[in-house]
């Protein structure tokens, strides 16, 4: 029985829901030390983000009201990683996870294992799924391209991984190193790499729009590649 993997953030929820929902606790948090309202650093971080990326946000607006200190921005992050996220599944994966609940289903995701575990608590996957693969977990060098995990999927469910299917929309690094492996790949284009054009190792066997075009005609295909 074929198995369908899925990678997390950006496939099968928003991630910059996740961003802001961190955001607005960070802003909760500032808000008493700063005497500025959190909605209005909460707003200013959105834009921050949208302006400049991810990376700085804190120290631009610690800067900005004067209050910049190493201490304040490391309190920053830990509210942002420790904050209990409110996510909701994109519309077309919670149908797809309906769709498909009878094949065996699972996560693979990077980043930081508390924040992807609270994120997988939050959207109720533990239920939907066999294991949700934190790659963290296993040590940083098992992330993504790495196929440590891919391969324990295999062993857990005695398939090869002509038989897998992963579903992400990383091209840096979803599929390059499991394509070699004969692993089956799709690209889901959403998220910040929808645009990118990405060469022949690095591309899925498959793009879609939606989630809702990953039906039994292309699992069938897919596995016949
Ligand atoms: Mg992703």
């Amino acid at each position: 029985m074929p198995v369908l993997v899925f990678d997390l953030d950006d496939t099968l929820y928003p991630e910059l829901s996740y961003v802001h929902g961190g955001f607005g606790a960070v802003a909760a948090f500032l808000s008493p030390l700063l005497a500025v309202p959190a909605a209005a650093l909460a707003a200013d971080m959105v834009a921050e983000e949208a302006t400049h990326g991810r990376g700085q946000v804190f120290d631009t607006v610690l800067r900005r009201h004067g209050c910049w200190s190493k201490s304040l921005v490391t309190s920053c992050l830990r509210t942002y990683r420790q904050h209990q996220p409110e996510l909701v599944l994109y519309p077309d994966a919670e149908r797809c996870l309906t769709r498909f609940a009878a094949r065996p289903l699972y996560l693979v995701t990077d980043g930081h294992k508390e924040v992807q575990a609270r994120k997988v608590a939050a959207l109720h996957l533990n239920a939907r799924v066999r294991h949700a693969y934190l790659t963290n977990r296993y040590g940083r060098h098992r992330a993504k391209p790495d196929p440590h995990v891919f391969e324990l999927i295999c062993r857990r469910e005695r398939v090869g991984p002509g038989e897998v299917i992963y579903v992400g929309d990383n091209p840096r690094k979803d599929f390059v190193g499991i394509k070699p492996r004969g692993f089956r790949t799709v690209r889901i284009l959403r998220g910040n790499y929808a645009h990118l054009e990405a060469d022949a190792a690095h591309e899925a066997h498959e793009r879609i729009h939606s989630l809702d075009e990953l039906t039994e005609e292309l699992v069938a295909n897919l596995l016949a590649v």
